[in-house]
């Protein structure tokens, strides 16, 4: 329907344009013939007429009905009169013979009579056409001693016939033709936005996989390309999200099922069961787990939701890498892992909390997927314009495909799957989300079986 008017007022105002500009061009082509034009024929008629009267009366000889009969046929419309106020017509008639007694004699004693000249101003241009006596030129002359006043004016009819038929053709086609092309090039113009519109509908329906299939270079490509790439992004987010759903479900569904079939098992069980505390042991570690998993879902989504740092300062990133090492020295003896550090001072601008959960993310990850008496090595350097943090385990390592994969939200490597290794798939993805917001980089080289290398880089202060 937007469409439908949007084309409608476009073909609309485009031939209201051409038709004010039409009246305007008019009015002034009318000045211009009032101006200047209209003082030019006059001028060149006036010479015509002249040069006959001086003709007639250089050559007594001649027939003034037979000199002023030719000229008539050749183009012109003439009135002769004689002395005794007869008047003899030449060539086409006069469609109003009006011209005032007084003009006559003023002409018959020697004036020239500008009727084109004087020709009112409210005819526009049209007046050049008026097939009127008083709208001629008219000369004195004396032939055979005797006085004569001759008025003429060009047979237009005769003289522009062709010309007539041809501009009034010419003007009809080029308004035929225009208005055709504005009806055509409206519709290629409104096109685009159709398309658009349509796309937006299905947008709004659930499909994201349009094509618009809109190739220019101007505003409305852009537009079109823009549309293009945000359509995407709602397919990405969308998928994410059913995805995100999809997961939380089931890694929450399964911690759920597990406690309560033990709770089941409980119940139903006699009191002295030995393995009763094995139970609670595990419905423990299940409700660890979704308390780990909802908190970390905590931290993930407020960190993505914001768009700049909060809690903005000077953060020690050796001291927040010495603490966190402090805090899980105990699952670092625990598998027997050598842990070796070189940490000098640096800075970063950013968010304290967070960055100390980076931090522990990233260790945490090399002390559960290292093997038993592996050895962690962190490293901390500096360049002119980052900070850069290393974390070397020499761990089961990851493929080419799964390092593709880490930082995907509940995204957990084959291998890791295992109860034995506690983790949500989480932990990575709020890591990059954390560097993201401090406008860092993450990098990862692994070998299957070797062990992992995670390289951040985050600008300096
Ligand atoms: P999780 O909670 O499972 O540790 P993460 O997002 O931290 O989740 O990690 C995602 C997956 O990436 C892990 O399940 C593991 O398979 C793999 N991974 C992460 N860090 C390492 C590492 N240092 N060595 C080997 N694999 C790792």
């Amino acid at each position: 329907m937007i469409m439908k008017s949007l084309y409608s007022k476009f073909a609309f105002i485009t031939i209201m344009i051409m038709i004010v500009s039409g009246i305007v061009s008019f009015f002034i082509s009318n000045v211009y013939y009032q101006v200047k034009l209209k003082q030019q024929n006059d001028e060149k008629i006036t010479n015509f007429a002249l040069e006959m009267a001086d003709f007639a009366s250089k050559h007594p000889s001649i027939s003034l009905q037979d000199y002023f009969g030719h000229i008539g046929v050749i183009g012109y419309q003439i009135l002769l009169i004689n002395q005794e106020g007869k008047k003899i017509y030449f060539g086409s008639s006069f469609r109003r013979t009006n011209l005032p007694e007084v003009v006559q004699e003023r002409v018959m004693n020697g004036e020239v009579y500008h009727g084109i000249r004087q020709f009112p101003h409210k005819t526009f241009v049209t007046g050049f056409f008026a097939n009127e006596l008083s709208n001629s030129i008219g000369v004195p002359f004396q032939y055979q001693n005797k006085k004569y006043a001759l008025f003429i004016r060009p047979d237009i009819k005769l003289l522009f016939n062709e010309m007539h038929i041809l501009f009034g053709w010419l003007l009809l086609l080029s308004i035929l033709l225009s208005i055709f092309m504005v009806l055509i090039s409206t519709k290629y113009l409104i096109e685009p936005i159709r398309k658009l519109n349509m796309a937006t509908k299905e947008i709004s329906e659930g499909n994201f996989s349009i094509r618009l299939n809109i190739e220019r270079k101007d505003e409305l490509g852009h537009l079109a390309a823009n549309f293009t790439k945000m359509s995407e992004k709602l397919a990405k987010v969308d998928m994410l999200r059913k995805e995100l759903i999809s997961n939380i479900s089931h890694d929450i569904q399964s911690p759920v099922a597990n406690i309560k079939g033990y709770l089941d098992l409980l119940e139903n069980n006699d009191k002295q069961d030995p393995d009763k505390q094995q139970y609670i042991r595990i419905m423990h570690s299940e409700a660890d787990r979704l308390s780990k998993m909802t908190k970390q879902l905590l931290l993930l989504s407020s960190v993505e939701s914001k768009r700049d740092l909060m809690n903005v300062s000077k953060v020690d990133i050796s001291g927040l890498l010495k603490s966190v090492i402090h805090q899980y020295q105990w699952s670092i003896l625990e598998k027997g892992i050598m842990i070796s550090y070189e940490l000098p001072d640096a800075w970063v601008k950013g968010d304290a909390s967070l960055l100390y959960s980076l931090w522990e993310n990233l260790l945490t990850n090399a002390i559960k997927y290292n093997y038993q008496n592996g050895t962690i090595d962190i490293e901390l350097l500096e360049t002119v314009s980052d900070i850069i943090v290393v974390f070397k385990d020499t761990g089961i390592g990851l493929d080419e495909k799964q390092i593709e994969r880490v930082f995907d939200r509940f995204y957990r490597a084959d291998a890791s799957r295992e109860r034995s290794v506690e983790g949500t798939g989480l932990g990575l993805s709020i890591v990059k989300s954390i560097i993201d917001l401090h406008h860092g980089k993450i990098e990862v080289k692994s070998q299957k079986g070797k062990g992992s290398v995670f390289k951040v880089s985050l600008p300096k202060l």
